[in-house]
């Protein structure tokens, strides 16, 4: 049998972060068992789902490297006919029951509450509770009152008696009571528009879904998909829940609460490195197993995915509302970081470029006559950052001189010592000196002269650092003396001269 997955968002906003790990975790069950992975965008609410929304889900997976769906992708809001054939399939089977109660007198949330409690009055009264007066109607009666124009709405009967089971892939052994369970409306009083359950199970047949992979609150609507399945011979496929993914303080994550934080694109705007992302979502809920590994490439999270890694308590997202430095995850943050510092330079620099591009630090050179020095300073520079947007940020004095200066820096490295108002310009003029431009002979040339000045060489390194970055920390400071080039540096230290 060949494994047919779907990822199903409902676009009616941003694409949540827990809504792309279900589509990660989908994607990487279908590429590690060799199956197909397919897309279906829920558009039947038509007051909520909007085309913008259905384009930035698009553009996140696509971001994410996930939109090589195998298949067309699907509108649910399109099937609709579909969806209400197989509910007046069910009617004439006997196994659905028009429900004629007048929409006005009540509506579906009152019948809903009615039969709640119906229910449960019944359970304690141990009677059969379901009293809706139509579900008995004749089939003959029933037809002639909906050809006669009477509105209606279609509801599943479900047996009194008895239970639904499932064995959910994650969380094991699932059992409802039918006496918990209302006939659920399939089909809407009056226009006759399906509803949600019936629509979701009816897709997932025709798409000859094998697994159904989504978020742990839908586990209490399988109960009611099975019973559809069931009533529509149709083979229910296996369900895996995933677990849910928590703020801090445990509650269930939000953009209404809690912001920009859960929005894939953030990540993306943010200066994430997809594949980073990528990795860490797919630790959100799941581990390798044995290995016990973090960082892992694209093949070997397919070569590692399985369901029975999943886990079934729910995933916490530490991020800070307070402290900026920790606005998200911190573990997101690490991985971002690992992976700057580590991936190809090849890969690296064509993100770094349009970062480049969107602060108007971009110049041609850096892809022509610059394109060494353009290699050889990001890789200097990439092992301290954690976004790329580090890199127009700390990494600005690298591609432009109006860089901004740490005040910090500037008291730890420049202020301490008055003497750097005259160091500075003396330094300048050596280094202008040096020849050849080495890393050996510019160490050389600062060392000298530290040494006839009488002052420590860390003295003028420190400051140096800050004369020409604005930073306190950074990459080796002969590098840096190199990436920023002899006219700039020289520049740079005479300015700074005039900070201390
Ligand atoms: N459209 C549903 C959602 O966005 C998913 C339904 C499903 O995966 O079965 O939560």
């Amino acid at each position: 049998m060949t494994v047919r997955v779907r990822f199903a968002p409902s676009p009616t906003g941003y694409l949540h972060i827990g809504s792309a790990r279900t589509a990660l975790f989908n994607w990487l069950y279908a590429r590690a068992r060799g199956g197909k992975f397919l897309l279906r965008v829920e558009d039947t609410d038509l007051q909520r789902s909007t085309e913008e929304s259905t384009r930035s889900i698009l553009e996140g997976l696509a971001w994410l490297g996930i939109s090589d769906y195998d298949e067309e992708i699907v509108f649910q809001s399109r099937n609709a006919d579909e969806h209400r054939a197989a509910a007046l399939r069910l009617v004439r089977e006997g196994k659905a029951y028009r429900d004629f109660t007048p929409k006005g007198e009540r509506s579906d949330a009152n019948v809903k509450q009615e039969i709640a409690e119906r229910a449960r009055t019944a359970a304690s009264e141990g009677a059969d509770h379901r009293a809706n007066p139509y579900r008995d109607v004749p089939l003959e009666e029933s037809e002639r009152r909906a050809e006669a124009g009477e509105p209606f709405a279609v509801r599943l009967k479900v047996s009194p008696e008895g239970q639904t089971r499932f064995v959910d892939a994650v969380y094991g052994e699932q059992e409802r009571a039918h006496s918990e369970i209302e006939d659920l409306v399939l089909l809407r009083s009056g226009d006759l528009s399906p509803l949600y359950n019936l629509s979701v199970v009816v897709d997932d047949i025709g798409m000859g879904i094998t697994h159904v992979i989504r978020g742990q609150d839908h586990l209490t609507n399988t109960h009611k998909q099975v019973l559809i399945y069931e009533a529509l011979g149709a083979t229910v496929p296996t369900f895996a829940h995933l677990p849910l993914i928590l703020a801090p303080n445990k509650a269930k994550l939000s953009k209404r609460k809690h912001g920009e934080v859960v929005s894939l694109t953030t990540y993306r705007d943010r200066g994430f490195v997809p594949a980073a992302f990528r990795n860490y979502l797919a630790l959100l809920g799941w581990s390798p197993g044995e290995e016990n590994k973090e960082l892992m490439s694209l093949e070997e999270l397919v070569g590692l995915f399985s369901l029975e890694g999943v886990h079934r308590s729910n995933a916490v997202f530490n991020f800070s509302d307070t402290d900026p430095r920790h606005w998200t995850d911190q573990k997101a943050l690490w991985m971002n970081a690992e992976y700057i510092r580590t991936m190809p330079l090849e890969e690296l620099l064509p993100m770094v470029r349009s970062e480049l591009e969107s602060a108007g630090l971009w110049r041609a050179e850096y892809e022509g006559a610059r394109a060494e020095w353009f290699g050889r300073t990001v890789e200097l520079i990439r092992q301290r950052f954690i976004t790329l947007k580090d890199f127009s940020g700390q990494g600005r004095a690298y591609f432009a001189d109006d860089f901004e200066y740490d005040p910090a820096a500037v008291a730890k490295n420049l202020k301490k010592d008055s003497a750097l108002r005259e160091l500075l310009p003396g330094l300048a003029e050596r280094i202008e000196a040096v020849a050849p431009w080495t890393l050996e002979n510019t160490e050389k040339a600062l060392r000298d002269f530290a040494e006839e000045k009488g002052v420590k060489a860390g003295l003028l390194i420190n400051a140096s650092r800050t004369a020409l970055t604005g930073q306190s920390v950074g990459p080796s400071m002969f590098e840096v003396f190199d990436a920023v080039g002899r006219a700039a540096a020289a520049r740079r230290l005479r300015a700074a001269a005039e900070l201390v």
